[in-house]
């Protein structure tokens, strides 16, 4: 295990406990297979207080499969506006919908391989639903925790998916599934991803600051 994982994780568990995350680590605490994957697809590329509102929304018209599926597209566009990429995500919701209730008895399939069979979900959105839905051992890596694993020298990868096996390799077991809901807050809070607050960093002194090159 590399030195600094420990300490790191010490520090970035205190500051961003689970009761202080938004939306989406939240809506964690208390899994419903069904909303976790649907707030996960809506918070794509969305402020995490849209997301949460969205998903509010949303799953007081529809909490189910069947419910989502009924609405009408331009009326599902106009729900989710807010979140962004409305469009493409009222496709992608309808699409993920129709392959549960059609292929999956209308429940969100419990495997990787499963999850990965249907368009529109990827790694990381099948990773959220399996530690946060099932509390399956995997970790979920967005771009926020590729960036600070490679910042912090506990891995050297080019791609998100590397860097899950990467983390596999080096991080105990026991912060597999909370390293995302850290590290994303921790991403947009200091370490952002392309102008790090370093002054301003609680773990400063244990990261290398590996390919930062612009600091705040
Ligand atoms: S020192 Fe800079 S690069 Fe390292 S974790 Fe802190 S903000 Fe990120």
């Amino acid at each position: 295990m590399k030195k600094t994982i420990l300490p790191i994780l010490k520090i970035l568990s205190k500051k961003y406990p689970s009761n202080s995350r938004t939306t989406l680590n939240r809506m964690r605490l208390k899994p419903n297979p069904f909303k976790v994957l649907i707030a996960c697809l809506l918070s794509l590329r969305a402020r995490d207080e849209n997301t949460e509102k969205v998903s509010k929304k949303l799953f007081a018209i529809a909490d189910t499969p069947e419910k989502l599926i009924k609405i009408p597209t331009k009326k599902l566009e106009k729900i989710i506006y807010s979140s962004g990429h409305y469009k493409k995500k009222t496709a992608t919701l309808k699409h993920v919908t129709g392959e549960l209730i059609g292929k999956f008895n209308s429940k969100v399939p419990k495997t990787r391989e499963e999850l990965l069979s249907i368009k529109g979900i990827g790694p990381k959105t099948a990773n959220i639903v399996l530690a946060f839905a099932y509390g399956k051992a995997v970790i979920p890596v967005d771009v926020h925790v590729h960036i600070c694993a490679n910042r912090f020298g506990w891995v050297k990868t080019k791609t998100a998916e590397k860097t899950e096996i990467e983390l596999t390799k080096v991080l105990p077991k026991r912060y597999w599934k909370e390293l995302n809901a850290i590290l994303v807050q921790f991403g947009k809070d200091i370490c952002d991803t392309r102008s790090p607050k370093c002054s301003i960093c609680p773990i400063s002194k244990y990261c290398p600051r590996i390919n930062v090159k612009r600091s705040r």
